[in-house]
């Protein structure tokens, strides 16, 4: 069994921020576990710009951001264990985690969980009709296409214009797909005006506000969808070989929801609360490492 002062659970902007600030501040057995390959989190998958104004000054792309973060890591003795999930938390301080085929357990003192967030799936909304292949949610979309260079489809439909939407409606126009509209129920795009400027202004890519899809149709592959418009009711019909869907993101706090509060257990970045930006789920890595290494407790 491993045992350390401080375990870090999940190495995005927030648990290296984290890891580095608790080791300024003096603490010296630190461990941070990934499920992944590498440090980084979402940031590898996320090749466009728009990271780090507020830390350092001009835009980065997410690999970019991603990289003076390791940088920083790597100018700690942090101790990195890549590929290592953490199964479960119990209340008298051991995490089970699986690694490579093995399973194993880690003591801690404190933990800090950076666990980020999961993303609403299409069975959370009413749509009735037939669950065919060729549905995608935006996060795994921009995975497969940015870091697996995978082809998803010609004729694309997006639900939800918060940022990950708009911002994979570029994505697929710039790999040569036809976004045919990114449907969204408000009456006004969700994300930042930034993304709806760079991605829907510029690119010319439809929006189409109070609608949403209540039926998906096709056997095997998706073959269209019915949009119905909120307001007068009616449906129309309309043609695509892939859904996207991006209806927000849900803090990933699964690990730690039997055990409530403890005065041992902190948590940052989007398991927290969701973050536009990665700086300010820096920002409270930052202060949820200080925090930590000096055994107090921050506020909700
Ligand atoms: C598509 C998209 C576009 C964005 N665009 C911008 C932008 O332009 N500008 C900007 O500033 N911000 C942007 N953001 C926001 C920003 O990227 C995020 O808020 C921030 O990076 C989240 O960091 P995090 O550390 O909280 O979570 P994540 O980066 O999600 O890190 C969580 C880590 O925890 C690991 N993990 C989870 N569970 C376990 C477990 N049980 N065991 C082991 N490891 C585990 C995961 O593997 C992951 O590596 C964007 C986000 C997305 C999704």
């Amino acid at each position: 069994m491993a045992v350390c002062d401080l375990l870090i659970i999940g190495a995005g902007a927030a648990g290296i921020s984290a890891a580095v600030s608790a080791w300024n501040a003096g603490c010296r057995d630190i461990l941070l576990v990934d499920r992944g390959e590498a440090p980084g989190g979402i940031l590898p998958q996320c090749r466009h710009e728009g990271f780090g104004m507020a830390s350092f000054g001009h835009e980065l792309t997410g690999p970019e951001y991603a990289a003076h973060l390791i940088q920083q890591l790597s100018r700690t003795d942090v101790r990195f264990l890549p590929q290592t999930e953490v199964l479960s938390v119990s209340e008298d301080r051991k995490a089970i985690v699986s690694s490579r085929g093995t399973v194993d357990q880690i003591a801690f003192a404190r933990l800090i969980l950076a666990a980020g967030c999961r993303e609403h799936q299409i069975g959370s909304l009413p749509v009735s009709g037939t669950r065919p292949a060729g549905i995608f949610t935006a996060g795994q979309a921009q995975e497969m296409i940015n870091l697996r260079h995978q082809d998803l489809g010609d004729e694309i439909l997006i639900l939800g214009s918060g940022d990950l939407g708009m911002i994979m409606a570029r994505r697929f126009t710039l790999e040569g797909k036809h976004v045919i509209a990114v449907l969204e129920q408000q009456a006004h795009y969700g994300g930042m005006a930034r993304n709806y400027h760079r991605c829907i202004e510029a690119y010319q890519i439809p929006l189409r506000t109070g609608v949403t899809v209540s039926e998906i149709h096709g056997r095997g592959r998706i073959s269209g969808v019915t949009i119905k418009n909120l307001e007068t009711g009616t449906r129309e019909y309309s043609a695509c070989d892939t859904l996207v869907t991006a209806l927000g993101l849900i803090p990933e706090q699964t690990l730690v929801q039997d055990i409530g509060e403890r005065d041992w257990l902190y948590l940052a970045g989007n398991c927290r609360h969701v973050h536009d930006i990665a700086d300010s789920a820096s920002a409270e890595g930052i202060l949820v490492g200080e925090c930590a290494a000096a055994g107090l407790h921050l506020g909700a």
